[in-house]
């Protein structure tokens, strides 16, 4: 069977039929004549299938290991066609740790239309076995969690959805199919923001889907052409395109969150360290068993919170910004941006405090990095703060 990284660096090669060409061509087209009376085209209208997009979504569902891809304007919308498989008066068992667009979509949208929610720690089979009501239809998880990093068996939680007849869904962003293939569980819905890993450079926004399941694919072929969020041909091309290089960059990455996540244990300004490479034993074999790797995002508490500001303003090669997944390191203050929807009672039981900070490990050499985040930790860590 040919290797993941293989697949990975000739995505799209030379599978255009007319030219050959090693790129995809990039189909700019809303629609395409017909070859005679009546829909006997392949393609007759970019919202509903086109070229650049099907090559796309076939590359993600075959990395996937599943059987239909769909991809997406944004990873929300994606999140939000999925959840239009529900309907009103369903219940759905959610991981109470995870992006803050997807708890907001439940909160303020979903709520709307009685689908309604349960938050709870997935990563303990219990809490979910005991949030099951009649009406349960679905269990959306993260893992790794977003930002506390918790690891949920993927196993369990589809051993379970199958015994009662709910579908489980997960979302991959974290990990991508180059670390972990949630479908080889059992699990019925995979997707992606793949403005994030996938994408890569931090230069598109896109969601993606992947499931084996023909019931639920028809379904979702009909909620994507009827709803209309479809990812444009050109950002398809954008998405092929990072992928090639998934696995170079995931690799350096994860490699370079190993490192500075255990000079971030070493350090006394830091009060704690939220990486699945660095977590009790009991956890990393967790992961190691789903997953080929620990990932490349990690986050820590700073012991005091009063110096949350002052350590973002000094960083000279980290980027304070809101997304993650990218070549660059980022780091994001969850409380502020990424999880500020999220209510402080909830916030503060996952143990999202105003210390915490979210970590994006990128390419770069990580000595670099280590350096810029010591000198600003060396700083923080004296009581009198020295002006950045
Ligand atoms: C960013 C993100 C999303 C939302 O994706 P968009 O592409 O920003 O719409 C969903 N889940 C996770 C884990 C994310 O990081």
């Amino acid at each position: 069977m040919t290797q993941m990284d293989t697949k990975l660096a000739q995505v799209g090669l030379s599978t255009d039929p007319n030219t050959g060409a090693v790129s995809p061509p990039i189909y700019h087209s809303a629609t395409f004549a017909n070859k005679g009376y009546g829909l006997t085209n392949d393609y007759y209208y970019s919202r509903v299938k086109n070229p650049t997009r099907t090559q796309l979504e076939d590359t993600i569902a075959e990395l996937e290991g599943g059987a239909y891809g769909f991809a997406f304007a944004s990873g929300m919308a994606a999140t939000s066609a999925i959840m239009q498989l529900f309907v009103p008066g369903d219940h759905l068992i959610v991981s109470e740790d995870l992006y803050g667009g997807t708890h907001r979509l439940f909160t303020q949208i979903l709520s709307r239309y009685e689908i309604t929610t349960t938050f709870v720690d997935t990563a303990d089979i219990n809490k979910v076995k005991e949030s099951i009501m009649p009406n349960t239809k679905g269990i959306l998880i993260e893992t790794p969690s977003n930002p506390m990093l918790r690891v949920t068996s993927l196993q369990e939680i589809s051993d379970f959805c199958k015994k009662h007849n709910i579908i489980s869904i997960v979302d991959n962003t974290f990990m991508t199919p180059y670390l972990q293939r949630p479908l080889n569980f059992g699990i019925d819905i995979v997707y992606h923001s793949g403005t994030k890993y996938i994408g890569g450079h931090n230069d598109v926004i896109c969601g993606l889907v992947v499931v084996e399941r023909e019931d639920i694919a028809e379904k979702l072929t009909f909620i994507q052409n009827t709803t209309g969020a479809v990812l444009g041909p050109q950002d398809c091309w954008l998405v092929l395109r990072g992928l090639k290089t998934l696995a170079l960059r995931m690799d350096r990455q994860q490699e370079n969150a190993q490192k500075l996540a255990e000079s971030l244990l070493n350090h006394v300004a830091v009060s704690n360290v939220y990486y699945p490479g660095v977590a009790e034993k009991v956890v990393q074999k967790l992961q190691l068993s789903q997953s080929t790797g620990f990932g490349a995002m990690l986050s820590f508490e700073l012991k005091n919170f009063n110096l949350v500001k002052s350590l973002i303003e000094g960083f000279e090669l980290v980027t304070f910004a809101q997304s993650l997944g990218g070549t660059e390191t980022m780091i994001t203050h969850p409380v502020l941006e990424t999880h500020a929807d999220i209510p402080e009672e909830a916030r503060l039981r996952l143990g999202i405090t105003n210390g915490l900070l979210r970590v994006s490990v990128g390419c770069e050499n990580p000595d670099d990095i280590i350096k810029d985040f010591k000198a600003q930790l060396d700083r923080a860590s004296n009581t009198t703060l020295k002006p950045v």
